[in-house]
């Protein structure tokens, strides 16, 4: 969209998946846009986004005042509250936003946010966990 520039990403929800997500978005140079609920943890990143708010992002007036509805790229992480997770990602879509990723904290989350039409649902835990796997397979064909 054109009120945003084209590298600007909003990062919802700043757990520790939220927040490795967006300070390394803003190492390789995203305008970054962080929302939390949780003062403390706004508090704790304050500085080191482009913007942090502390605001509830289930809330459709508040995304649409943080400008969030004009983003082309949003990532949705919150896990554990699935409720939060689903509603703010429904907005998203009602806000016609291009990009969005959501984070599952589970098989039956995950799928909720595919049937929504989410084309990328990430699992970190199940992610990392292949991941590893293949790191570890690489260090064993050095042996062979
Ligand atoms: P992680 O594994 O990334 O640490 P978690 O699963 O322990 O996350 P989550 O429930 O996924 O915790 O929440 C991630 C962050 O999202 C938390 O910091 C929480 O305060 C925030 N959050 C939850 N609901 C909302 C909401 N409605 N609006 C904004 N932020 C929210």
């Amino acid at each position: 969209s054109s009120v945003t520039s084209a590298n600007a990403v909003a990062v919802i929800g700043l757990g520790r998946f939220g927040q490795s997500l967006a300070l390394e978005l803003m190492k390789d140079g995203a305008e970054v846009l962080g929302i939390d609920v949780r003062e403390d943890v706004v508090q704790a990143l304050n500085g080191q986004l482009t913007h942090v708010v502390a605001a509830n992002a289930t809330n459709e007036q508040v995304l649409r005042q943080l400008s969030v509805s004009e983003f082309d790229r949003v990532v949705v992480a919150i896990g554990s509250d699935i409720e939060s997770s689903i509603l703010v990602t429904s907005l998203l879509l009602r806000f016609s936003v291009p990009q969005i990723w959501a984070k599952a904290v589970s098989d039956a989350h995950g799928l909720i946010l595919e049937q929504l039409g989410i084309p990328h649902v990430v699992y970190p835990e199940k992610d990392m966990g292949r991941r590893v796997a293949h790191i570890v397979l690489g260090s064993m064909q050095d042996f062979i």
